[in-house]
């Protein structure tokens, strides 16, 4: 903790926000304050954009190979200091320490990933159908771009979009979230030491989001928008976007279904309800947020579940042996409290858990609710917590319309032993992504996103660099 930066990172050195402001990092399993870092305004972010817009034409001419060796070298320190940015992660977000180690190495996978796709950004040559003409295809950063990540996975949502950006040659302007900058700030300086050069990545650390984003947004030097977190967010950042046409992609919010069909592998299933849940406390966008389970097996898969998460073990994510830390902070746990509370009024019985622990921090436990209302507030909110909702269904046009009516499509989970099934149910599912008889669907070598109102374009996999880049068509005659 003594080495993390707490400065705001402009233009490739430490500073202090111009009025000198700071602002706490609190740690959620004590409600303590950690540290306190800059608090930028926006003079700072100014200069933060200054830093990138400057930057960005000699960046655009690197030459890939050294863009990609710089992702590799930082690929590398991220994977030596895992323990150590590990319990940074712990320390801001609350993760249990298996699971930050779990998310450093997704994090820096991809940095590996874009630094190897940096050296494969291509172009083409074709003569056009009229025979006399020649298109000529290249492709260029689209610009200085502003990153806005949220507090869930503080160092995996940075690197999925800093990899890509350096990998195509933009400049960036990161706002982390408040909660947790530490990691940001220490990814900014291994990325120094990687050797990226001045001003390429700018990172403000603010608890005044608004007024230091919009000026950006609204100024036409930013010329990409990525921004991860919740849709309301997402929808008023397009908005802002608008004006000066900035190029956006938008990883929003979920509220994934979750499908068991009388033919699961029942084992499959629990085994997959617990990651597709539990990962990160349920405190992800992709975490499972509605359990529709055929009549046949909702008892048994019930009970199964309820074993499973009652045996884990909640406390400070630091002490070994735990399973579930605390939630981000107390407004979180209490949102959580007040869905299943709505719940059990209308009438979902508690199978485990349920109930707020006393005494600091904001622990709240695994919890598993059967015989949900389909009215009830849970199903059309993410429930961002540890609580399973488990819904009855009977039939299989039935489940898909009932999973496809929300406004949001980012991933959804089917398990069923039938083939056929699982094909057929997943090409009708309006989601982005498909878990197949499993809980995890996040790989930094897939496309990862969603349709509906989960958000704009892709991130990871093949397609994650065409965010950042933009073609340029050159007519030329055939002589
Ligand atoms: P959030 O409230 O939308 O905040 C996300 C980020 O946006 C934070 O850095 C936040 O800073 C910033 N922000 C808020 N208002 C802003 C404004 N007016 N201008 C510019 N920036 C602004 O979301 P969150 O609570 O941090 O994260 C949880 C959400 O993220 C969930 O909905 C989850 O599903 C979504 N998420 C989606 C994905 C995905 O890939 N689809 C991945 C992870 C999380 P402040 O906190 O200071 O406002």
């Amino acid at each position: 903790m003594t080495d993390t930066p707490t400065q705001l990172f402009i233009g490739g050195a430490w500073v202090d926000a111009a009025d000198g402001a700071t602002m706490p990092v609190d740690d959620p399993a004590t409600g303590e304050i950690l540290c306190h870092v800059a608090d930028a305004g926006p003079k700072d972010a100014k200069l933060a954009e200054d830093a990138a817009v400057q930057a960005q034409e000699e960046w655009a001419r690197t030459a890939p190979r050294v863009r990609s060796e710089i992702l590799r070298r930082a690929y590398e320190i991220i994977i030596e200091r895992t323990d150590e940015l590990a319990h940074l992660m712990t320390s801001e977000m609350g993760k249990p320490l298996a699971e930050a180690r779990g998310e450093v190495a997704y994090a820096a996978e991809f940095f590996r990933w874009f630094s190897e796709e940096a050296v494969r950004i291509d172009g083409g040559l074709a003569t056009l159908p009229d025979g006399r003409n020649r298109m000529l295809l290249s492709r260029r950063p689209v610009g200085p771009c502003l990153l806005i990540t949220p507090w869930n996975f503080p160092l995996a949502m940075g690197t999925r979009k800093i990899g890509p950006a350096v990998a195509a040659g933009c400049t960036m302007v990161l706002k982390p979230a408040p909660q947790t900058p530490l990691s940001s700030l220490a990814l900014a300086a291994i990325l120094k030491e990687a050797g990226l050069p001045d001003g390429v990545l700018n990172v403000v650390t603010t608890s005044h989001a608004g007024e230091v984003c919009e000026p950006l947004l609204r100024g036409g030097r930013i010329r990409k928008l990525s921004f991860t977190g919740s849709t309301a967010i997402g929808q008023l950042l397009l908005a802002q976007s608008a004006q000066a046409v900035v190029r956006t992609s938008m990883e929003l919010g979920g509220n994934a279904p979750f499908i068991v069909f009388e033919d699961a592998d029942l084992d499959k299933a629990v085994d997959g309800a617990m990651v597709a849940k539990m990962r990160n406390m349920g405190e992800a966008c992709t975490a499972a947020n509605r359990f529709f389970v055929h009549r046949s097996v909702v008892g048994e898969f019930g009970r199964r579940l309820a074993e499973r998460m009652g045996a884990l073990v909640v406390g400070p994510g630091t002490r070994d042996g735990v399973d579930v830390g605390p939630l981000i902070d107390r407004t979180g746990r209490a949102k959580v409290e007040e869905l299943v509370a709505d719940a059990v009024e209308r009438g979902a019985q508690v199978l485990v858990g349920g109930r707020t622990p006393e005494g600091p921090g904001c622990f709240y436990p695994p919890t598993v609710l059967s015989g949900v209302d389909p009215a009830s507030r849970l199903m059309d909110t993410e429930i961002f917590g540890p609580v399973a909702a488990i819904l009855t269904f009977d039939d299989e046009d039935e489940v898909i319309r009932r999973a496809n009516d929300t406004p949001w499509g980012l991933v959804g989970y089917v398990f069923t032993e039938g083939l056929d099934r699982a094909l057929r149910v997943s090409e009708r599912l309006e989601v982005g992504m498909v878990g197949l008889n499993t809980g995890l669907v996040s790989n930094p070598a897939a496309p990862f996103g969603g349709v509906k109102q989960s958000g704009l374009g892709r991130e990871g996999g093949r397609v994650g660099i065409d965010e950042f880049l933009e073609y340029q068509y050159l007519a030329v005659p055939v002589q």
